[in-house]
């Protein structure tokens, strides 16, 4: 069957990992989180003392980039993918809210981003590929055959990401996690390389009011068109 490239961009926490990694997983294509490349960088730069406050020492760290290597290991049980930072598995450490509040301002650096993109594009050389993010269909993979932009209002987004956090037993506080994926949101939307922006050509989901079952259907739909075009 034919192969395509999937690319699914958006905002912050508005569930494009939980589609993707599952359509994935259905149709047997490699799932890359690229948000998670970037979030293993500033937690990277969190460990090596890069950071002072809000600000990252860029001299150190475009100095540093070519050391830091990003792969994905399958956790065998879930069968989903798990980031690792120059071969330390770090899946659950680029989540805290720590690396939230900082990631941005990591992913607005050029010279990050032209690292991690050359990365992700050498992942999806042989398409068959589904990766999300905030600039795959725009930058990574203009040319992708199917290109979705999904979004989700900024309340029912700091909601979802909330009851997670609770789930995973973390202590949350609503109006933090609200206030960072609006801040978030700005940065990626005002940054100079790369903003996040829907492809003209991008299918829009706003999945606000759908459920993960219905959203998963529409995207099965989507794909076997694309397949079929
Ligand atoms: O997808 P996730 O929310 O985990 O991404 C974390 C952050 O990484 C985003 O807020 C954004 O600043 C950055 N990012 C990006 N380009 C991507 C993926 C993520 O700038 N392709």
């Amino acid at each position: 069957m034919k192969k395509i490239t999937i690319a699914i961009d958006g905002f912050a926490s508005c569930g494009k990992s939980t589609m993707a990694k599952d359509l994935a997983r259905e149709i047997g294509y490699i799932y890359i989180d690229s948000g998670a490349m970037y979030r293993a960088v500033t937690l990277y730069c969190i460990e090596n003392g890069l950071f002072n406050g809000k600000e990252v020492n860029t001299a150190q760290l475009r100095e540093e980039i070519k050391n830091i290597q990003i792969t994905f290991t399958l956790d065998p049980e879930t069968r989903r993918p798990r980031t690792q930072l120059n071969g330390k598995d770090v899946e659950e450490r680029i989540r805290t809210m720590e690396v939230s509040s900082r990631v941005s301002i990591i992913a607005a650096i050029d010279f990050v981003r032209a690292a991690l993109v050359e990365q992700q594009q050498a992942m999806g050389a042989d398409k068959g590929i589904v990766m999300d993010g905030r600039d795959i269909g725009t930058t990574v993979f203009p040319n992708a055959e199917l290109k979705i932009f999904v979004t989700a209002s900024p309340e029912v987004r700091a909601e979802r990401r909330y009851k997670e956090l609770q789930e995973k037993g973390e202590t949350a506080d609503y109006e933090e996690i609200l206030a960072n994926v609006k801040e978030r949101d700005h940065i990626d939307q005002t940054r100079e390389v790369s903003p996040l922006r829907r492809a003209d050509d991008a299918l829009l989901l706003d999945n606000s009011h759908l459920t993960i079952d219905e959203q998963k259907q529409w995207l099965a739909e989507q794909y076997r068109k694309a397949i079929q075009a």
